[in-house]
């Protein structure tokens, strides 16, 4: 089981990046409404999550650190509808083996927190905590029990980038969560809930610049069972980078070749002189019209009418980039 896992580990944990990426997600998943992320030394050290989310009863606490185990398919037609965002229950056992592994967690019913232990693979009984209601995960000294793959760790600078990027694709989507990301003790991003439009402008603000939110255009707008909306920086803006174009399918963000197609021949058509859009674009559509099931990092997905889903995006953004023309 071990072996299974740190090859599991392999396919999703590559970085300290991967491992927050899982935790923070399971925190959503789990209802958070403020999740605070610690990292030392770009997570090599230390990578602690906590949230105020549902938590995990103590039965389910082995489970939750065994493989294969998901409290988020019941059965096998879920998986055409998967609205969670992890939905495979591989990446609790393969962050445990291939680190020093703690997991705290108290449901609000009860009492008290249990405490699990798992140190290279092998979990220890759950003992009595204290912990608000909510889950803390920690993982120490992540690889150390693979150095082929430790040795792959980059700076620690960039380690923590990755991490800080992560952070903000997340916070970009779910606005009304409170995050908090600190490194090496000191406070690097504190991002407050957002309630309304105004509040949802001031994360994005903060997140990817004044400029961007006041060079960008808002697009809302609905057809055909799809629904695009967000904010496109217009082909004036000054400052716009390639590292700034955030794309989610139903809250998940996505690479995908006809996407990024899509908004580079929209933008084509009203001369952006080749430089990379800026943009933070979310669309919805009914769940079984995509498949995200590709991947074990769940960053691609698969459009069933990827035609329809190519034509509705390049016309709402050049319907919308167009007028700015005039
Ligand atoms: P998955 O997210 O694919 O179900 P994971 O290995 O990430 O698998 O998590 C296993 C299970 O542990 C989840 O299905 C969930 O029930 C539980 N769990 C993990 N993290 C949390 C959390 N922060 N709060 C509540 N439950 C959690
Ligand atoms: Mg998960």
């Amino acid at each position: 089981i071990e072996l299974i896992n740190q090859i599991a580990a392999g396919e999703v944990i590559e970085r300290p990046a991967s491992v927050v990426k899982e935790l923070v997600e399971n925190s959503l998943d789990a209802g958070a409404r403020r999740v605070e992320i610690e990292v030392e030394e770009g997570g090599a050290r230390l990578i602690r999550v906590r949230d105020d989310g549902g938590g995990i009863v103590a039965d389910d606490l082995p489970l939750a650190i065994s493989a294969h185990a998901t409290s988020k398919i019941a059965s096998f037609d879920d998986l055409e509808r998967v609205a969670t965002l992890g939905f495979r229950g591989e990446a609790l056992p393969s962050i445990a083996s291939v680190s020093r592994f703690a997991l705290t967690s108290r449901p609000a019913a009860q009492e008290h927190a249990l405490r699990v232990e798992v140190d290279g693979g092998k979990p220890q009984p759950p003992r009595p905590a204290q912990h608000p209601a909510g889950t803390t995960i920690e993982v120490r000294d992540l690889f150390y029990n693979v150095p082929a793959r430790r040795k792959f760790l980059r700076a620690e600078r960039t380690e923590f980038g990755r991490i800080d990027e992560l952070i903000a694709s997340l916070a970009l989507v779910r606005t009304q969560v409170e995050f908090r990301l600190t490194h090496n003790g000191k406070a690097v991003r504190l991002l407050r809930p957002a309630s309304d439009e105004a509040t949802v402008a001031v994360r994005i603000g903060d997140l990817l610049g004044e400029e961007f939110l006041q060079q960008s255009l808002r697009i809302d707008h609905a057809a055909a069972g799809l629904r695009l909306s967000g904010w496109v920086g217009l082909p004036t803006a000054s400052r716009a980078q390639a590292d700034q174009q955030y794309f989610y399918v139903n809250g998940r963000l996505v690479r995908d070749k006809i996407v990024a197609h899509a908004v580079r021949q929209a933008y084509a058509d009203v001369l952006f002189h080749g430089r990379h859009p800026a943009f933070v674009l979310f669309l919805e559509l009914d769940p079984l019209g995509v498949d995200v099931n590709v991947h074990p990092a769940k960053s691609e997905v698969r459009f069933r009418e990827s035609r329809l889903v190519h034509d509705f995006l390049y016309r709402t953004l050049n319907d919308a980039l167009a007028q700015t023309r005039a």
